[in-house]
């Protein structure tokens, strides 16, 4: 038996798979301000055409291209692990598998998609890219991607991440990329806040207005937006986690998993190693596929399936999602990458459907599970990765109870190396748990009632 689980360069998949051509009920189409379908072309000014031809894409495999392929064998394919030594402590009949994504030189998935963007972006033209980054995670991939392809990079960093995580901005610093903590003084939205509030810490719809505001203003027409997670192609560049992992799980003589478990922020790792298996859900396969969140966040398990911008500056085409609202503000948990209002479109219409059954967990249980793993496999996960492990243990013991020997698959989305402050809380005894108290949300979903409602549509089949 082999705790890892390799595939040559060689078999790389050369394709991703769009769920959008396999849903049995459609996606709703995003909306403009005016409550009407958007057109491709609106969105030109912030994305270029052919990444926006991606994002309506419903062609079910879509080539990758030679050159990304090349960049994305410096890390890829990831290996597959058997998460063995878990096992063995847990003493479950279980096997557990995990796609280990930590290994990229960012330390996270995110690269899958940062390298794929900034390469149709290049080829379309366009010499410069703007994003925004809360906890440093995504400016950091894409900082790395831009560097490989030649594209200039500026991220605006959420003021008070960049002044409490100085290490993000130095890995972004060294991949040549710019990165400003925001509210800055580059754009007319950080001015206007910075006027009003000189102190003011930031948050991501204000580094996402300001990130906005800089690419459809450079009159050279050189300039786009990227973005990290929750939109169709983002989504699909990820798919390579999951088309891997097929291949590698047939290599380790299992043949479909029982269940397949990922962490859920924006929705694109989760996406990335369970939209490959959600095909085979729908064409009849038995398989429970679970998004996991934080309890404090919790958009999945609480929220309402409804219309609703995806950023808190309003400035996005508005996207049927489970949201919590555009001005949701999160508690501070330690898992930055899962704060999200929202969810992913083609994510959140996988749960109505009745595909995929998400679950929520505390903090404190994740960083729990997240010890285990370090003093068991020996890796310190990212926290956002924890929500993933916290489940897997969860569902290992339950097969145990039941006797049964169930195949696991999950997300190994990053490494914590980054994220150590966490931890030392954790250990210190200082970790909180947030519940989020129901008022709280019903407040916040109250600016929904101003939006239109998006209509639940299910097949019925799950
Ligand atoms: C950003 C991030 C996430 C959450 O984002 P998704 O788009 O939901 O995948 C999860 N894990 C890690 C390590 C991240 O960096």
């Amino acid at each position: 038996m082999d705790y890892k689980i390799l595939l040559k360069e060689a078999e790389i998949p050369r394709q991703w798979y769009n769920l959008a051509a396999d849903l049995p009920t459609p996606l709703l189409p995003p909306l403009g301000p005016d409550g009407k379908p958007i057109s491709p072309d609106m969105l030109a000014p912030v994305f270029p055409m052919n990444l926006i031809e991606q994002e309506v894409s419903t062609q079910r495999w879509i080539d990758i291209p030679e050159e990304v392929l090349e960049i994305l064998c410096k890390w890829r394919p990831s290996p597959l692990r058997r998460a063995i030594s878990l096992e063995r402590y847990l003493g479950t009949p279980a096997r557990i598998y995990y796609k280990d994504e930590s290994l990229s030189p960012p330390g996270s998935h995110k690269p899958n998609t940062a390298v794929a963007q900034a390469w149709y972006n290049k080829q379309f033209g366009i010499k410069r890219l703007v994003t925004e980054t809360g906890a440093g995670q995504w400016g950091s991939a894409l900082a790395f991607a831009c560097r490989l392809l030649d594209l200039e990079c500026k991220v605006y960093m959420v003021r008070i991440s960049y002044e409490q995580k100085p290490l993000r901005r130095v890995m972004m610093n060294v991949w040549g990329a710019r990165c400003v903590p925001s509210p800055s003084q580059d754009t007319n939205a950080g001015r206007r806040i910075l006027q009003e509030h000189p102190d003011s810490p930031g948050s991501l719809g204000i580094a996402i207005s300001e990130a906005i505001e800089d690419a459809v203003t450079d009159t050279t027409g050189k300039t786009r937006y990227s973005l990290g997670s929750v939109l169709n192609h983002v989504l699909l560049h990820q798919t390579i986690i999951g088309l891997e992992a097929k291949k590698q799980l047939q290599l380790a003589g299992e043949r479909l998993p029982d269940m397949v478990i990922g962490c859920a922020g924006g929705g694109s790792n989760f996406a990335g190693i369970s939209f490959p298996f959600a095909a085979d859900k729908i064409n009849g396969a038995n398989i429970e596929i679970i998004p996991v969140e934080p309890a404090a966040c919790p958009t999945m398990t609480r929220a309402k399936f409804h219309y609703d911008f995806g950023d808190t500056a309003c400035m996005t085409p508005l996207l049927a999602m489970f949201t919590l609202g555009h001005a949701f503000i999160p508690p501070p948990i330690h898992a930055g990458g899962l704060r999200y209002h929202g969810m992913a479109p083609l994510v959140s219409q996988g749960i109505v459907e009745g595909l995929f059954a998400p679950r929520a967990y505390p903090q404190s249980r994740c960083f729990e599970a997240a010890l285990l793993w370090a003093r068991t496999e020996g890796t310190i996960c990212a926290p956002e990765t924890s929500h993933a492990i916290a489940c897997v243990i969860d569902e290992a013991n339950k097969a145990k109870q039941e006797g049964k020997e169930k195949v696991i698959l999950f997300c190994y989305s990053g490494h914590g190396l980054m994220d150590l402050g966490g931890y030392d809380a954790y250990l210190a005894g200082k970790l909180q748990d947030y519940e989020l108290p129901q008022e709280q949300i019903d407040r916040y979903a109250k600016d929904l009632e101003k939006l239109p409602a998006a209509p639940v549509r299910r097949s019925g089949r799950w």
